[in-house]
């Protein structure tokens, strides 16, 4: 786990280990190097000016002829403080013109005899007898100046090497000072940096353990916990930092607190042990605004049927496919419809037993207006059938009311596999939300619709009234031309009905009306459209029905109201109809004209003494045009 304390601790230490290291290297290397340079340069300038004195004593030993004592003279240099040897040796040309190298004299080894070749001076460190040693070797060079010059005595040119000499001294000194001076520095450098670090260690507590804690809560924050608390340290800006995290910890944790409360009341779900707050909320609040795009998308759609779609496909999207059904609840009719099976519009009743739809009352949420979880009680409602597939894979009901006016208006029913129970049973807090909010939508399309119904239905005879037609006939009359078929109109109107009224009554009238809507509706078929279209008149449109046909049709509704028999209060009523029938497309193709027709033949069957059917001819037509 990463640890902010730890780190910054641990950088700072790595960071001063490093300078301290790097600094103490830096100038114990400075100081290494000034000594080396500065006693290289001291030896080299001692070496040199021992060199000129030697020379200087040589010459003057050979002018006065005490040269041979030499070696005495070298010896006794050695006595000079830290002077370790020195020694002279003599170039080839001095051998050739003093003869070989005497007793007691030094054969020049190969640093001389490079020194001798090259004319040019070495200078050198080296151990030895465990004391650092600076080593010099010095060319004497032939020249012409001082007095004598060189050429006086050797036979030699100017410029050739005459000897060289070689003169070795201890260091050590220089050393041992380099090497405290080293020590002294590191030192320095060590303490300063020590106290340095204390300084900035207490310095940077505070700040560590508030990084620290401020990252703790951080990191509980993001697990929905607002609770922590951070110890103020210092006064300063750290100390800020501490004050206004624990504010923005105490804000975070009501602010939250208060709106999760208030969500989960909308939403209907009880908080989780554990639960990240932060994240349920944020889940919440997107589930209210999907809800919400939702409703707007439902309040927007054309028909019930598009609302259960919408339904289904949200629940599906958002908590996974299941099988399912709505169902409709007509009260009128004490029915119950199935609406759609599995996503399939007008499919057979699956999941239920088919008995529901004419018996209410065994449906469960229907007799209980509450929800059934098969999920929790298994096998609760005896009209379920699990086993509809016959892949044996045990499934549960989960079938909830939607209410619309106080009772149970639709149901919808997810059939729940066995293996997808847990996440179902999770998401039903949010189901009901989405089903709180189709509820009224669906109500208000469902008042609509009965509106509109009862808009286009005669009340008195449940037929559809003239309005209906006048709605209805575009689309009918687009359906027969395309598909080349014929309708036939019919016009029906009592006979002397008034006389009905006037003798026995309004009331009476009506029975006549009600009974005559029952023996047309008889008579005719399912596809064909009657139409109470005036006070005693009424209109059947009969469709692929022509010709000899529908003349039989209406032939047979003449003689069905002549054979009819209503008894109103001991009173037999005994009336006949008249009927005039136009064809559509054959009389017009205008549907309202072919109407005309129908009535034009009604008024020849009125005239011709009633009781019978007259069908439209073009003869009728014009006759009718000149009265
Ligand atoms: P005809 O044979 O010429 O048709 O004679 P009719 O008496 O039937 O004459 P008409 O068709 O003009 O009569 C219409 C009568 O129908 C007038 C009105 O009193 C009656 N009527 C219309 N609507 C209703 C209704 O809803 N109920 C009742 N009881 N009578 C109605
Ligand atoms: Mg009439
Ligand atoms: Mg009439």
């Amino acid at each position: 786990m990463f640890n902010f304390k730890k780190t910054l601790n641990s950088k700072a230490s790595a960071f001063f280990f490093l300078i301290t290291v790097s600094l103490i290297v830096i100038l114990a290397s400075l100081g290494l190097y000034a000594f080396y340079k500065f006693s290289t340069s001291t030896a080299m300038s001692h070496v040199r000016t021992a060199a000129e004195i030697i020379k200087v004593h040589l010459t003057e030993a050979m002018a006065s002829g005490t040269i041979s004592q030499r070696q005495q003279f070298l010896q006794r240099l050695n006595e000079v403080r830290d002077l370790r040897s020195t020694r002279v040796v003599r170039a080839p040309v001095i051998d050739e013109q003093f003869g070989k190298v005497a007793k007691g004299e030094f054969q020049p080894d190969e640093i001389e005899k490079g020194v001798l070749r090259s004319g040019e001076p070495f200078f050198g460190l080296t151990e030895g007898n465990g004391e650092l040693i600076f080593r010099g070797t010095i060319p004497y060079i032939a020249t012409t100046s001082g007095f004598p010059d060189c050429l006086q005595c050797h036979l030699a040119k100017q410029g050739d090497v005459l000897g060289a000499v070689t003169m070795t001294m201890s260091v050590e000194s220089l050393r041992h000072d380099a090497i405290l001076t080293v020590i002294g520095i590191i030192g320095t450098v060590a303490v300063f940096m020590l106290l340095l670090f204390v300084l900035l260690s207490y310095l940077l507590h505070p700040i560590s353990n508030t990084a620290a804690a401020v990252e703790k809560s951080v990191r509980e924050a993001l697990s929905g916990n607002f609770k922590s608390h951070i110890e103020k340290q210092t006064n300063d800006e750290i100390g800020q930092i501490a004050d206004d995290m624990n504010r923005l910890l105490n804000f975070l944790d009501s602010g939250l607190g208060s709106i999760n409360n208030h969500i989960a009341q909308l939403t209907e779900r009880k908080p989780e042990i554990g639960e990240n707050l932060l994240e349920a909320t944020i889940g919440m609040v997107q589930h209210l605004t999907q809800i919400s795009h939702y409703k707007l998308a439902i309040e927007e759609d054309e028909s019930k049927i598009d609302i259960y779609r919408r339904l289904l496909s949200v629940l599906q999207d958002k908590f996974g496919e299941t099988e399912n059904s709505v169902y409709e609840i007509a009260h009128e009719k004490n029915e119950i419809r199935t609406i759609i099976v599995n996503n399939e519009l007008n499919a057979f009743c699956r999941w239920c037993d088919s008995r529901i739809a004419s018996y209410p009352a065994s449906c469960r949420v229907f007799h209980t207006g509450r929800m059934v979880n098969g999920l929790i009680q298994q096998d609760i409602c005896y009209s379920f059938r699990s086993q509809a597939t016959g892949d044996n894979v045990k499934r549960h009901p989960l079938c909830f009311p939607i209410l619309q006016s106080g009772s149970v208006g639709s149901i919808l029913q997810l059939v729940v596999k066995d293996t997808d129970k847990g996440s179902i049973q999770t998401a039903l807090p949010y189901i009901q939300t989405y089903l709180r909010e189709t509820a009224p939508v669906l109500e208000a399309r469902r008042l609509m619709e009965t509106l509109r119904e009862s808009s286009l239905r005669d009340p008195m005879t449940g037929l559809n009234n003239r309005r209906f037609l006048e709605e209805y006939i575009d689309t009918l009359v687009a359906n027969v031309r395309r598909k080349q078929a014929t309708l036939t109109v019919l016009m029906l109107d009592l006979d002397h009905f008034k006389m009905v009224n006037d003798t026995y009554g309004h009331d009476a009238g009506d029975t006549l009306l009600k009974e005559l809507a029952a023996v047309m509706k008889r008579n005719v078929r399912a596809s064909d459209i009657t139409i109470r279209y005036g006070g005693e008149e009424f209109l059947i449109v009969l469709q692929d029905t022509a010709g000899k046909e529908a003349e039989f049709v209406a032939e047979t509704i003449r003689a069905s109201v002549e054979k009819m028999r209503i008894n109103y209060g001991g009173i037999v009523l005994q009336k006949t109809i008249s009927i005039g029938m136009a064809d559509f497309p054959g009389d017009s193709d205008t549907f309202w004209q072919v109407v005309k027709y129908a009535d034009i033949a009604l008024y020849q069957a009125k005239e011709t003494g009633r009781n019978r059917v007259v069908r439209y001819t073009k003869e009728l037509g014009q006759e009718a045009a000149t009265i």
